[in-house]
C-alpha cells in the first residue's frame, strides 16, 4: 500500500535495519526502541490486523517470532522479552500494517507497561466467560 511506512520498508523505498527476511515476512529494528534490539516482525503483504492474516501467515509469523526471540537472547544483554501486537488504533496501533513487537528485557531495565487491572464483580467473570464462549460459537 502506497502510503504505508512498512510497505515502503518492505519494497526498499525506506531503509531499515533488517535482521531476518524470507518470502512472507521481514523483521526490522524499531526506529524508536523501548530497548536496543526492539524488533518488529511483519508480513510483507499489507494486512492490517491479526484477523486479516491468512492462517498460513499467522503460523509462519509465530514461528519466525520464536526465531527472532532466540536471536535476541543470544545477542546478549537480554534475559527475556515481551512479545505483543497492537491491533486497531484504540489499542495503540499507530501503523495499520500488522506487526509483532519483540522487546528484549533484562532485570531492572526500567520498562513498565501500565496495566490498569481491575476486579470482577459478583458473577461478572462467569458472565463474560459465557458471553465469549457463545461468541466463539457464532
Ligand atoms: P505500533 O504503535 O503500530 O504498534 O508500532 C509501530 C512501531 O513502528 C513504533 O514502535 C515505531 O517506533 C515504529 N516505527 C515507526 N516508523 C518507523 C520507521 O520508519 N522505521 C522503523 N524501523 N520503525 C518505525
Ligand atoms: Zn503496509
Amino acid at each position: 500500500m502506497k502510503n504505508c511506512i512498512f510497505c515502503q520498508i518492505v519494497s526498499g523505498k525506506i531503509p531499515a535495519e533488517r535482521i531476518l527476511e524470507d518470502s512472507l515476512c521481514i523483521a526490522i529494528l524499531d526506529i524508536n526502541p523501548l530497548r536496543p534490539g526492539h524488533t518488529l516482525l511483519l508480513p510483507k503483504e499489507h494486512l492490517e490486523t491479526m484477523l486479516d492474516l491468512p492462517e498460513k501467515t499467522v503460523a509462519h509469523l509465530t514461528k519466525q517470532a520464536q526465531i527472532v526471540a532466540r536471536g535476541l537472547l543470544k545477542a546478549g544483554e537480554t534475559e527475556g522479552y515481551n512479545l505483543f501486537a497492537n491491533n486497531h488504533k484504540c489499542s495503540g496501533q499507530a501503523i495499520p500494517h500488522f506487526h509483532f513487537h519483540l522487546v528484549p528485557r533484562r532485570t531492572g531495565d526500567g520498562i513498565k507497561f501500565q496495566w490498569n487491572t481491575g476486579v470482577y464483580g459478583d458473577d461478572e467473570m462467569s458472565a463474560w466467560g459465557m458471553r465469549i464462549r457463545e461468541a466463539l460459537e457464532k
